[in-house]
C-alpha cells in the first residue's frame, strides 16, 4: 500500500518510519522496515498501526543507512508478522505494492526448483525469484530486472541488498513510484508526500520504468530496457 526507500547520510530506520506515517492516510493492516546494518540485511514487523513498528524499534533498534519500509494492506495472505512487508530472501529484501498476478505459476516454478515459503503472500515469489537469478550468478541489478520480465499483474517495487548499502532498485508497472533526490542522499516513495520533509526534487517512474539508485543519482531505464530520460521536477508539498 505505501513504499518508502531511503539511502541517508543518517540513520535512516527514524527516518522510514516517519516517511510511513505521511502514508498512514491510505490505510493498513502491518507495516515493516529493512536496513542494511553492517553490511547485513535486517528488518522489523508489525502487525496494526506503526506506532506498534515504532514500538518495536525501541526495544530492537534496527541501525542502517540504507533502508526501505512498508505499510501493507493485505490482499495475498492474511494480515500478520510472517506475511509483513519487506519479504526477504536469502540477500534480497522487497516491499511490494499492488498484485503479481501469475505468483501461483511463479511459486509452482519456484516450489519445483526446491524454494521453501515462509509467506502466504503473492510479494515472496518476487524476492525468491530475484535471490534464485542471484544464485544463478547474476547481480543485483539484473537479478532484480530478470525477476521484472517473469511478473504479471500491478506493482510498485523497491529492492535492498546484502552488502550493497548504495544500491536500490525501484521499478512501477500499474501503481505509482517517485524518486527524491537530495543532497547526497536519494529517496524512493510510492506518494511524494511521504518525501515532502526530505526532498522538493522528484522524479516520477513512467509505466514499465526500472531505476536504479545510488546514493549520487539514479538510472531510469523503460519498458523495453533503454535508457529513459524522466524530468526531475521541484514540486511544491505542504509539510
Ligand atoms: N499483494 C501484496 C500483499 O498482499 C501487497 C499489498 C499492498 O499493496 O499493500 O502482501
Amino acid at each position: 500500500c505505501g513504499i518508502v526507500g531511503v539511502l541517508g547520510t543518517h540513520e535512516v530506520a527514524p527516518t522510514l518510519v516517519e516517511a510511513l506515517k505521511r502514508l498512514e492516510y491510505r490505510g493498513y493492516d502491518s507495516a515493516g522496515i529493512a536496513t542494511i546494518n553492517e553490511g547485513q540485511l535486517d528488518r522489523r514487523r508489525a502487525v496494526g498501526k506503526l506506532v506498534n513498528l515504532s514500538d518495536l524499534l525501541v526495544h530492537q533498534p534496527l541501525a542502517g543507512k540504507a533502508g526501505i519500509g512498508h505499510t501493507r494492506w493485505a490482499t495475498h495472505g492474511a494480515p500478520n508478522v510472517s506475511n509483513a512487508h519487506p519479504h526477504k530472501a536469502g540477500p534480497v529484501a522487497v516491499v511490494h505494492n499492488g498484485i503479481i498476478e501469475n505468483y501461483r505459476d511463479l511459486r509452482a516454478r519456484l516450489a519445483e526448483k526446491g524454494h521453501d515459503f515462509d509467506t502466504d503472500t503473492d510479494t515472496e515469489t518476487v524476492a525468491l525469484l530475484t535471490r534464485h537469478f542471484m544464485q544463478e550468478g547474476h547481480g543485483p541489478v539484473e537479478a532484480a530486472k530478470l525477476t521484472l520480465n517473469e511478473l504479471e499483474g500491478a506493482y510498485a517495487l523497491c529492492f535492498l541488498f546484502d552488502g550493497e548499502p548504495d544500491l536500490l532498485v525501484a521499478a512501477r508497472k500499474g501503481s505509482p513510484l517517485a524518486i527524491g533526490h537530495g543532497d547526497g542522499e536519494m529517496f524512493v516513495g510510492s506518494d511524494a508526500i511521504a518525501l515532502a520533509p526530505l526532498t522538493d526534487r522528484i522524479t516520477y517512474l513512467e509505466e514499465g520504468d526500472c531505476a536504479v539508485v545510488t546514493r549520487t543519482g539514479v538510472t531510469i531505464t523503460d519498458a523495453h530496457g533503454d535508457l529513459a530520460n524522466r524530468e526531475m521536477r521541484t514540486i511544491h508539498m505542504e509539510n
